[in-house]
């Protein structure tokens, strides 16, 4: 039955990818045809582009105090969050290229540090019926932009809720332990500040930033920071496509 299940799930995923390729690309932002976003939709992508980096945090609650800094592109509302929906919920990947694109081009400007970007990894259950991790596909466009190497450094321990579930005290009880290192075999990139062991990968005093969609509480990278850092990173920084208020 579980077989059955994964197949119908494999085929699902299959037919909603034939079903992209076969349909004009439409604008997330405002609906024209002719491509995933268009010229007047991509601009709001970098409403944050020429702020001075140090913009004070501000979040409200509990700061992930861990991260030496947290940039984000532009307001979670209006085309960032149609288009983090769209690469989200509806299937289409090709979404992520413009989204990483103004990730890359936001840290490049205001960046201070980092070696390599570590996406935030989505849950196994939703990477499956998507097909994609969409963290992992806007980290990759952003280091193409931004020069840095990409390392699928972290995987989910645990199954966690939804943090859109769940109010600000609980989300960051949900998300603790929820994240460790993945094996240096399962992770199989050489990069230079990875330790040449077997078993979970160390980190030897490299400076990692860590790529998500949306910032909301912060605790999710709170958490990721918790893992890298004890892991030896020398420290993590964070950046995401949107934040919300
Ligand atoms: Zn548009």
């Amino acid at each position: 039955m579980d077989l059955l299940a994964e197949l119908g799930r494999g085929v699902g995923v299959l037919a909603s990818r034939a079903l992209d390729l076969a349909l004009p690309a439409t604008c997330a932002g405002c609906d024209r045809e002719g491509t995933t976003l268009c010229a007047q939709c991509r601009p709001a992508l970098d409403a944050r582009l020429h702020l001075a980096p140090g913009t004070p945090v501000g979040l409200p609650g509990d700061i992930p105090a861990l991260l030496v800094q947290v940039e984000w592109c532009a307001s979670f509302g209006g085309v960032a969050r149609r288009a983090l929906h769209r690469l989200k919920y509806t299937g289409d990947r090709r979404l992520a290229e413009p989204l990483g694109h103004a990730v890359g081009r936001r840290w490049a400007r205001a960046g201070a540090g980092g070696e390599v970007l570590v996406p935030v990894p989505a849950s196994p259950d939703r990477v499956r019926d998507r097909g994609y991790d969409q963290a992992e596909l806007i980290a990759r466009a952003a280091g193409r932009v931004c020069g840095l190497p990409v390392c699928l450094l972290l995987e989910r321990s645990r199954v966690t809720t939804a943090q859109f579930d769940l109010d600000r005290s609980a989300r960051s009880g949900n998300v603790a332990g929820a994240f460790r290192m993945r094996t240096r075999t399962e992770v199989g990139v050489e990069v230079g500040a990875l330790d040449g062991h077997d078993g979970p990968v160390r980190l030897a005093g490299a400076w990692v930033v860590l790529v998500d969609d949306v910032l909301t509480t912060g605790s999710t990278l709170g958490a990721c920071a918790r893992v890298l850092m004890d892991h030896g990173a020398l420290a993590v920084s964070a950046v995401t496509v949107a934040r919300e208020r």
